[in-house]
């Protein structure tokens, strides 16, 4: 069929709308390393220089031309990519090249299995199932021990032990009379009644304020932004989240919530009803630099806070590192920098070397359920497309010794001492530079009080970061995007291979954006 004139936007046209608001509706035609590439009206192609980065997947760059030349091979191959169900040695190679930088970064040869997805949010919702799969485990086990319990005590009260008076006690008895039950057998009633209620409550997960873990059914309820998790609460788990500024927190809010159920202990001739800790938390999930939430490293002294307090109630510790990690902070896990360890991890973007979507869910041996393989599965998941890609991206990190590892450190600080000589010169606009290597941020002071009302209204309607992005795209042919929940921040996530050059593109056009918004020059920033 050939194309038709003015042809209905079918494929998300609202969106469409609002990036054209902003000016960001380019229709990019051709990508290599940091460039994109613009059709002009002439004819010919106009570089854009690219600082977002596929949003953290291009950690190599756009078509890479080893991993292009690599891809290119595999289809002359006639590799087959979709042979479900049969041996794939070369996902396994991607888990054994991932424990083995694992075991280097982490200083801890235990292994971790790996189940693979497609994109990131899949690999949380592994993550998340996972979890509950282990948690359910975990809930049997007790309930089994419970009710063993109650064994022994029926046994012992028909020999004649009596019930010893305790708080625990007058709640189950309580709760025999509201079932209106008589005797020892009516309080063995009302406990298998109330322990079932209670076991059968969804799990609660625990990540933090500004927290983003994907938009899939159970991921987005793991993600702080609202409007993205709210109209769809009632279809997932819930999460509580912690404040990112205060590590106390933890402890308090897993006190808060903490939850029980109804034991009994013999001792000689008495019996006592006990209530104990039942596993309610599904999983502690956190980013150890936050992307979307405007770029938040996280402390060493929050990170130890969230791994003792996990450790006191056995809750799994699942370490985001879809956009932090893939060496995109100078290590492969940017976790490692702050000495945290987790049962899970997560990774996906770079992952695929900008041409493939894969993800992969590393689950630590002690916690892993083997059962698991055979209730979870993709049609894409694992293909050997996507396999062979990963492998070679992990090999390109690894080869001489870390090279891109120490490029993301050494780049990513020259950017920094950029940004910060920016700030230094624009205090009035620039509120704060934050991050690690190649995974930045640069926020603005807030504009919603501008004397300008152009400013003003993007600004109080979320849209600053946005319409910098739209200025800097048509006045200097750079693309900028602000984080996807804090919006008055710029993500900068170039790949390793950013130039001196590059670096000095951007300081001149951050520079003209800090100079539109000192002089309050809102027709200029919104092109009006
Ligand atoms: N977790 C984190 C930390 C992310 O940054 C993202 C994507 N921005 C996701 C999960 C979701 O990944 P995807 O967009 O591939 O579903």
């Amino acid at each position: 069929m050939s194309p038709v004139a003015n042809e209905l936007e079918l494929a998300e046209p609202h969106l469409g709308g609002v990036l054209s608001a902003a000016g960001l509706d380019a229709e990019y035609v051709r990508a290599a390393g940091n460039t994109l590439y613009l059709r002009g009206a002439d004819g010919q192609e106009i570089p854009v220089l690219d600082f977002a980065g596929g949003f953290g997947s291009l950690m190599l760059g756009h078509n890479n031309p080893e991993i292009t030349a690599y891809t290119k091979s595999l289809l002359d191959a006639q590799v087959p990519v979709h042979s479900q169900f049969s041996r794939h040695p070369c996902a396994n190679r991607v888990a054994q090249q991932l424990n083995a930088i694992l075991q280097r970064e982490l200083d801890d040869d235990e292994p971790y299995f790996a189940i693979f997805a497609n994109s990131g949010a899949e690999a949380i919702e592994v993550a998340v199932k996972h979890a509950e799969f282990e948690r359910s485990g975990r809930l049997a086990a007790l309930a089994e021990e419970v009710a063993a319990h109650v064994e022994s005590a029926r046994a012992a009260v028909r020999e004649g032990a009596a019930l010893a008076p305790t708080e625990a006690g007058a709640r189950l008895e309580a709760a025999r009379r509201a079932g209106d039950a008589e005797g020892f057998e009516g309080l063995l009633a009302a406990l298998a009644r109330e322990n079932a209620e209670r076991l059968a409550r969804s799990p609660l997960f625990l990540t933090l304020e500004g927290s983003f873990h994907g938009k899939l059914a159970s991921s987005v309820q793991l993600t702080h932004n609202e409007s993205f998790r709210l109209p769809f609460k009632a279809l997932a788990a819930q999460a509580r989240f912690v404040p990112r500024d205060r590590p106390e927190a933890v402890k308090e809010i897993i006190e808060e919530e903490r939850a029980t159920v109804f034991d009994l202990s013999v001792e000689g001739d008495t019996v006592t009803v006990t209530e104990r800790d039942f596993p309610i938390f599904g999983a502690f999930l956190l980013e150890p630099v936050q992307g979307e939430g405007g770029v938040r490293v996280i402390t060493e002294e929050f990170a130890r806070a969230i791994q003792d307090a996990c450790a006191a109630i056995d809750c799994p510790i699942v370490v985001d590192e879809i956009q932090s990690g893939m060496g995109r902070t100078g290590a492969f896990l940017a976790s490692s920098l702050i000495g945290l360890r987790g049962d899970y991890y997560t990774l996906a973007k770079s992952l695929g070397g900008g041409l493939a979507k894969v993800s992969v869910t590393l689950v630590r041996r002690p916690r892993y359920r083997q059962d698991f393989e055979l209730v979870h599965s993709s049609t894409f998941a694992k293909d050997s497309f996507s396999s062979h890609i990963a492998l070679k991206v992990l090999e390109i990190m690894e080869a001489e010794d870390g090279r891109i590892y120490r490029m993301a450190r050494e780049r990513g600080t020259k950017l920094v001492t950029t940004l910060e000589a920016l700030r230094a010169d624009f205090p009035d606009v620039i509120k704060d530079v934050r991050g690690k290597g190649l995974m930045l941020g640069l926020e603005f002071h807030d504009q919603s009080t501008s004397e300008s009302p152009a400013i003003q209204g993007v600004s109080q309607a979320g849209f600053l970061g946005y319409t910098v992005a739209g200025f800097a795209l048509r006045e200097h042919r750079i693309r900028l995007f602000p984080t996807g929940s804090a919006f008055n921040t710029l993500r900068l996530q170039p790949s390793v291979y950013l130039s001196d050059e590059e670096i000095a593109r951007l300081d001149a056009a951050l520079r003209d954006v800090c100079g539109v918004l000192r002089e309050q020059d809102g027709e200029r920033l919104t092109g009006g």
